[in-house]
């Protein structure tokens, strides 16, 4: 009887026990269950962060795995590479030899690298041989427990550094332009001063005169360096509008010019087909335009009896304006026709430079003020036959003539 009671109790005390240990066993079953599917739902919400940063990106991005997988990329990069990158090893899709060696070193050395490459790309992603700027973002998640993944990003920076290759560009050329001039008035005054020559009062004098010259030129270069920066600043105040006949702007631009035209024995048309043509625009800039342009068409060309039209028309069917400055001088070799809108360019081969000495900033001022004005430039010419300017003005700078 005793030993049943005792078997009874200890068969109690069992069923207590597993009861007790089952529900213990069910609840860390239960939270075992829970955990994994709140790390699901970590990692999905995780993937979906991945997804928009890879999808809001405007750079290539890409993740590799431990074993240099691609795992993640975004559309950028299979347009970047021009090909599918997920699942496959990153060496058969980075095509660009110096971007492949960015990321081995950064893998291999387990740290972040930056860098900016200028590559040439030799590959169908591009035409053969272009020169692009990339800024290259190597990141090895290592130390955030993400076992050896590796985020890869690269951003084409061509486009900026371009710019900042057009500004360097104008800044040396800048530099060397005033130079010049800059020493050769230092040289006239240190000759004045050292050599005595003061009580020489004609040597001063032609001494004088040439460092005139030099400082006028001088004062040209930095007025057109300014006019340009104003022009490229891209302030929306950098144009006053008024109206104006375009006959007057092209009068006063004659006027000025006129010294220059009869030392050249010039002959001038103006052509306008509408002379009460009536710009909305910034005189002061088409001034600048004009005598630029009409300026050039006498200074480059050295012929006796040189014939220059200045004309106008407006089109019938679209209400654009097109306006012309024409001469029949030596015109422009076909190979620096592409380029004579740059800045500080000069055609130097076929021109007495040392008598036209220009700054090389007169067309790129006139292209800038043209384009600032929404309209289009370009120039026709014909070797020792003509060089003309053809600009496009759009309708709504002209004012409507009533009735
Ligand atoms: P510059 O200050 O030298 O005149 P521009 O920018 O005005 O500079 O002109 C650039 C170059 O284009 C000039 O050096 C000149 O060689 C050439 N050019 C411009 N206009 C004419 C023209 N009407 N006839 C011949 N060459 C021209």
């Amino acid at each position: 009887m005793e030993t049943l009671a005792i078997a009874l109790l200890f068969f109690i005390l069992g069923g207590i026990l597993s009861l007790f240990l089952g529900r213990k066993l069910k609840k860390r079953e239960k939270e075992l269950l829970l955990n994994d599917q709140a790390k699901d739902e970590k990692i999905r919400l995780l993937e979906f962060e991945n997804r928009l940063i890879l999808k809001a990106q405007e750079s290539v991005m890409f993740v590799l795995d431990q074993t240099g997988v691609v795992t993640i990329a975004n559309k950028q990069a299979r347009e970047f590479f021009k090909k599918e990158l997920i699942g496959r090893p990153f060496e058969k899709v980075v095509h660009i030899p110096e971007v492949y060696e960015v990321i081995s070193e950064a893998i291999e050395k387990e740290q972040v690298i930056k860098k900016d490459l200028v590559v040439r790309l030799a590959s169908d992603a591009f035409q053969l041989g272009e020169e692009r700027s990339l800024f290259v973002y190597v990141k090895p998640l290592i130390a955030e427990g993400e076992g050896g993944y590796t985020r890869v990003q690269v951003t084409d920076t061509t486009e900026q550094y371009r710019t900042d290759q057009v500004r360097k560009d104008f800044i040396a050329n800048a530099s060397h332009e005033l130079r010049t001039p800059l020493a050769i008035i230092n040289g006239y005054v240190e000759t004045l001063l050292d050599e005595d020559v003061l009580s020489d009062k004609e040597t001063s004098m032609r001494f004088l005169k040439i460092m005139k010259k030099h400082g006028h030129r001088l004062g040209r270069i930095i007025e057109e360096m300014l006019l340009i920066s104003r022009l490229e600043s891209g302030a929306s105040n950098v144009l006053k509008y008024d109206a104006f006949l375009l006959k007057d702007c092209i009068s006063e631009c004659l006027e000025h010019l006129g010294p220059l035209i009869k030392d050249k024995n010039a002959k001038v048309k103006v052509n306008l087909k509408d002379p009460e043509v009536t710009l909305e625009a910034d005189r002061f800039y088409w001034n600048q335009i004009l005598f630029n342009l009409i300026e050039n068409a006498i200074k480059q060309n050295i012929k006796d009896k040189l014939k220059i039209v200045v004309g106008a028309k407006v089109c019938k069917d679209s209400g654009d304006l097109t306006i012309w400055v024409e001469d029949d001088g030596v015109g422009i070799p076909a190979e620096d026709l592409p380029f004579i809108f740059r800045r500080f360019y000069r055609v130097e081969k076929h021109h007495s430079q040392h008598k036209v000495k220009g700054t090389g900033l007169g067309l790129s001022i006139v292209k800038r003020a043209v384009e600032a004005h929404e309209g289009t430039i370009h120039c026709d010419s014909v070797k020792n036959k003509m060089t003309k300017f053809t600009i496009n003005l759009p309708a709504s700078l002209l004012v409507k003539s009533e009735g």
